[in-house]
């Protein structure tokens, strides 16, 4: 989106933001240009260049994480392991691979544990969606059932050298998929069994649209810790943008699911998919849910793959939406102690700095 890197240091100024956010804020707006056949990749980003890092050097902040479409126009490109924007070196790149569709991932150095039950590459429908261009490694990994569970700990304790899960702070249950309602609800009670077993103690959290029911969080607040994400995604033409499951919900309805939530002791926030809706929808939409969450909303920039150019909205095609979005967002939640969590998202607006707090946590998987 920046055609130069000069224009990094000139809006860190203009808007007092850490030259670092304005810098991987178009990270996920560009993409990056890479001679290989895959649609997204991910890497460990090592900063370099002094003009661009002051922050993370004071701070040693030594490794991001970014998980990219491939762009043959983006002005950023990774020669011999190393990030360069038009001849100028901005970094080193470690672990380059293709970002694929995957069952299971860490995520904070570890201490987390993404789940995906069904598999997210038969899930189809939401017009910002990339799942559906990854590569599918997902359908040969199967965690549906307590057996397959049970097997899949077994083998991530091999792999991460570890002898029970009390290491984890959370696992993330990430799926749009489940279909039914029940179905999901029984399949939670059963991860928390199976995990209590190897010794989990953290907050179980569920991202999805699939838990509307009063009974089913009655169900999920025995399972506590616990937190719920509603995939709220958009606010507007909800009927057009969002799969079946998700467009169901109306925002009145999500009120009502988040509200419900929080009286249980849940932990509740929604997603939010950035560069589709102009300014004053998110101000009236942000406002209006403020009162229902107890936790800093999951905000992913939308990254563009072929084919949703139409999706991002007239505003959205210059970066200054995103930064005028990102102070809005901060005066929202001025008065609120919670901010966004570095290792939860890598396509954040926040990576340094909300507002005047500073942000601080493991970044990498
Ligand atoms: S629910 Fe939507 S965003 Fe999530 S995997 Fe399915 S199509 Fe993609």
């Amino acid at each position: 989106m920046l055609k130069n890197l000069s224009e990094v240091i000139t809006l860190s100024k203009t808007y007092n933001i850490p030259t670092e956010d304005i810098l991987f804020l178009d990270f996920s707006l560009s993409g990056v240009k890479l001679n290989c056949p895959y649609v997204r990749v991910r890497f460990k980003f090592i900063p370099e260049n002094k003009l661009y890092f002051k922050i993370s050097f004071q701070r040693n902040i030594n490794e991001y994480f970014f998980a990219l479409p491939t762009n043959p126009h983006s002005i950023y490109c990774i020669k011999n392991n190393h990030l360069i924007a038009k001849e100028e070196e901005i970094g080193e790149v470690e672990c380059l691979a293709n970002d694929t569709c995957d069952s299971s991932y860490p995520r904070r150095g570890g201490t987390v544990l993404n789940l995906n039950p069904i598999p997210k590459s038969l899930c189809h429908g939401c017009k910002f969606c990339h799942t559906i261009l990854q590569d599918a490694r997902d359908k040969k990994e199967n965690l549906r059932d307590e057996i397959s569970l049970r097997r899949f700990i077994k083998e991530w304790l091999k792999k991460q050298k570890k002898t029970d899960l009390s290491h984890l702070i959370q696992v993330a249950i990430v799926t749009g998929c489940f279909g039914d309602e029940e179905k999901l609800v029984e399949w939670l009670k059963m991860a928390r069994k199976v995990l209590n077993e190897y010794k989990f103690n953290g907050e179980l959290f569920y991202y999805g649209s699939e838990i509307t029911k009063g009974g089913s969080l009655d169900e999920i607040s025995s399972l506590k810790p616990f937190g719920l994400c509603i995939s709220l995604e958009c606010f507007e033409k909800r009927n057009l943008i969002l799969r079946y499951t998700k467009r169901r919900l109306k925002i009145k309805d999500i009120k009502r699911i988040l509200k419900e939530a929080m009286e249980r002791g849940i932990r509740t926030n929604f997603s939010y998919i950035l560069g589709i809706e102009p300014l004053e929808i998110i101000n009236e939409g942000f406002k209006e849910l403020k009162p229902y969450i107890n936790s800093f909303p999951v905000i992913n920039v939308f990254q563009l793959h072929q084919e949703q150019e139409d999706l991002r909205c007239k505003e959205a095609l210059s970066i200054n939406y995103y930064i005028k979005v990102r102070k809005m967002i901060e005066k929202i939640f001025e008065d609120k102690k919670i901010t966004p969590r570095v290792w939860e998202n890598y396509r954040s607006p926040w990576y340094l700095q909300f507002g005047r707090r500073v942000l601080d946590d493991i970044r990498v998987p």
